[in-house]
């Protein structure tokens, strides 16, 4: 059996069609044009569907599509979108009017959590019932999977571990509040601590235009004394809240996608050891496992695909 996974962006709407194995093996992309409202957005997404159909089709004769799900950047519930503040849509029945179309099952699912399916499917944290993914991009999405199940909560905003609040910060997150996780440990969050440390007087060797996030870590790795500062806040503040996620779920495994990721042992021994010292009972946990995702930019495609598995 065959599934369509649909990414639904701010500018792309990006679909594939994903065999059992975990397989984009069919793609295609159209811009969402959100400004249109969302009657035009849902035609956009039927044409994708249907197109996608007809490539696996062509090329894939004997295999039947059996689902059909979205990944959708805001608050989703019982196939409703509850809120997505980029596409401006509130309480729209997308699942059902999709389904009315294409006649095939359709599932909503938050794309942060999408990505944690994929691993969890297919990846990083496979054949485990309790684990707890971050996406740590521009912002810090959160994944949570129990007992095989995503928690989506009573009104669909669980899992938002990037705006649980940490302590004061210097500066406020994007959603009002200040001190969330997002702005200690996204992409942004520690370029924006590095130059902090810069101003408030610590030295450093970069001479950049443009900061990257992979640049301060970069930089860290090296000794550079405000990209280390950088890093142990980044650090400090992601293990705290891993910390007390074990506290609360215990779960098997933590999955750290998007770019920051690829930091490699640097980041992840780090994590291990400040998130160890902080467990209530860490004689019984000892070191949490503290795992990169595996998959990339497709992990929104195959988890929205499997999400009707995992809602
Ligand atoms: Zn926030």
């Amino acid at each position: 059996m065959l599934k369509i996974g649909i990414d639904i962006g701010g500018t792309n709407l990006a679909g594939g069609v994903v065999d059992d194995q975990g397989k984009v093996i069919v793609t295609d992309s159209i811009p969402t044009k959100a400004d249109e409202g969302y009657e035009a957005v849902l035609g956009r997404i039927i044409q994708l569907v249907n197109i996608l159909r007809e490539k696996a089709k062509e090329e894939y004769p004997d295999q039947q599509i059996d689902a059909v799900g979205c990944g959708v950047p805001g608050i989703v519930k019982n196939g409703v979108v509850i809120n997505a503040v980029n596409l401006h849509w509130k309480n729209v029945p997308l699942a059902k009017d999709l389904y009315a179309a294409v006649h095939i099952p359709v599932t909503l699912i938050n794309d942060a959590t999408a990505a944690a399916v994929a691993e969890n499917r297919f990846g990083a944290s496979k054949g485990k019932d309790d684990s707890v993914m971050y996406t740590l991009g521009t912002g810090v999405g959160g994944g949570i999977i129990v007992n095989g199940k995503v928690v989506n909560g009573a009104h669909g905003v669980a899992s938002e571990l990037g705006h649980v609040i940490q302590e004061p910060n210097f500066y406020s997150c994007n959603c009002g509040k200040n001190g969330c996780l997002e702005t200690y440990s996204s992409a942004t969050g520690i370029v924006k601590q590095y130059e902090h440390e810069v101003e408030k007087g610590l030295k450093t060797d970069l001479e950049l235009e443009e900061i990257a996030a992979k640049d301060v870590i970069d930089a860290a790795r090296e000794g550079d004394e405000a990209a280390v500062a950088a890093f142990e806040v980044m650090t400090d503040q992601l293990a705290k809240n891993i910390s007390n996620m074990v506290d609360i779920l215990d779960p098997e495994v933590f999955v750290i996608g998007g770019g920051v990721s690829h930091a490699g042992d640097f980041l992840f021994d780090k994590l291990k050891e400040k998130a160890g010292k902080n467990i209530t009972f860490k004689e019984v946990v000892g070191i949490p496992e503290i795992v990169p995702a595996q998959f990339g930019n497709d992990a929104g495609i195959i988890g929205a695909a499997y999400s009707g598995e995992y809602v």
